[in-house]
């Protein structure tokens, strides 16, 4: 194996980067130049997060909250849980971290995947509503039955943590991947921005196009991601709708944002996908600094301005017109 590694051009020397498997997804941190220790670090430091925010790991924070109801939370599982109920309240409840017990219903979190009847949606969603969570001075409280799953913000989360880590230690230029929750840390080596491929929700692993981007977050969420197939061949994704349990159909099949903080974009796409174009376009008219692009059902595009210099579609979307959200 190392003389494997001896016979390869230095361009793709395989110590560039680590792939590992973590937060129930496969994710890549690219280092170019970088050393084995420090990939061993950015690696070491997922492992960290996930054994704190795990909702399946039952020594976690989170697990530990979600089963007792209470806990004392470090400052990271406060900051990211803290996070996640702003977020709550900036997209109208469209991201609610407490969705767990049905997500959990639907078999999501344990790949027994079922279509739960009106009653148990009902019962269930009467423990769903993120204002139920109480944080202060980072000690969580839930009443009975409710729980949390920060799954829908760590790894956006984790990015922003390993950008930090990459940067205290004086790289800058990085790409770090975390299951399509991507973080681009300065340029390329070259001094070119980073282009990442933003795949076409059809599944056909095909790219609608490309984004140019330098120091800054690219995170898309679509249901063909994960999803399973009922008996009667209906598809059911793995991002709900907390006004009704049940997987959002919006009408938005892939929203991505990019922008400077991993984990605001993380949460963004997936309320945006929740939302529907109108309430996604309301929202997006608000918040500075970060662009979106959305695909709707029938294909066409939703972009807001900054993405007119940065996004280049391609293949079955090379002439598609885009419609411009500001
Ligand atoms: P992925 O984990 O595939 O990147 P997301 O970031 O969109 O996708 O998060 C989806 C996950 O978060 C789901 O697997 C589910 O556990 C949970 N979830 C689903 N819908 C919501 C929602 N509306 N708000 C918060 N969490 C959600
Ligand atoms: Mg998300």
């Amino acid at each position: 194996m190392c003389l494997l590694a001896l016979c390869l051009p230095a361009a793709a020397r395989a110590d560039d980067s680590r792939t590992f498997f973590a937060m129930d997804t496969v994710m890549t941190v690219t280092v170019p130049g970088g050393s084995e220790a420090l990939l061993s670090a950015c690696e070491d430091e997922v492992r960290r997060l996930e054994a704190l925010f795990s909702v399946t790991d039952e020594s976690s924070e989170i697990a530990r909250l979600n089963a007792e109801g209470r806990a004392v939370l470090s400052d990271e599982t406060a900051a990211l849980l803290g996070g996640a109920l702003d977020a709550a309240a900036l997209t109208d409840g469209a991201l609610d971290v407490t969705l767990y017990p049905v997500v959990r219903a639907w078999g999501f979190t344990t790949g027994d995947y079922r279509v739960p009847d009106d009653g148990e949606l009902a019962a269930l969603l009467a423990l769903v509503g993120w204002q139920q969570v109480t944080l202060e001075d980072g000690e969580a409280s839930l009443p009975p039955g409710v729980m949390v799953d920060l799954g829908s913000v760590a790894k956006g989360f984790a990015s922003d943590r390993l950008a930090a880590l990459l940067r205290g230690s004086g790289v800058t230029s990085a790409l770090i991947d975390l299951g399509g929750n991507i973080y681009c840390l300065g340029a390329k080596r070259n001094g070119s921005a980073w282009r990442i491929g933003v795949r076409d929700p059809d599944g056909s692993g095909e790219y609608i196009g490309v984004v140019a981007v330098t120091d800054k977050a690219v995170v898309t969420s679509g249901s063909y991601e994960r999803f399973f197939v009922a008996k009667d061949g209906t598809v059911y994704g793995h991002i709900f709708d907390p006004a009704t349990g049940r997987p959002a159909e919006s009408g938005i099949v892939s929203a991505t944002v990019i922008g400077p903080c991993g984990f605001q974009c993380d949460a963004l796409t997936t309320a945006l996908y929740v939302m529907g174009l109108e309430r996604a376009e309301a929202l997006l008219e608000t918040l500075e600094g970060v662009d979106a692009l959305l695909v709707d059902a029938e294909g066409e595009l939703w972009a807001t301005g900054g993405l007119r210099e940065t996004f280049t579609p391609m293949g079955a979307y090379s002439a598609a017109a885009i419609h411009w959200i500001r």
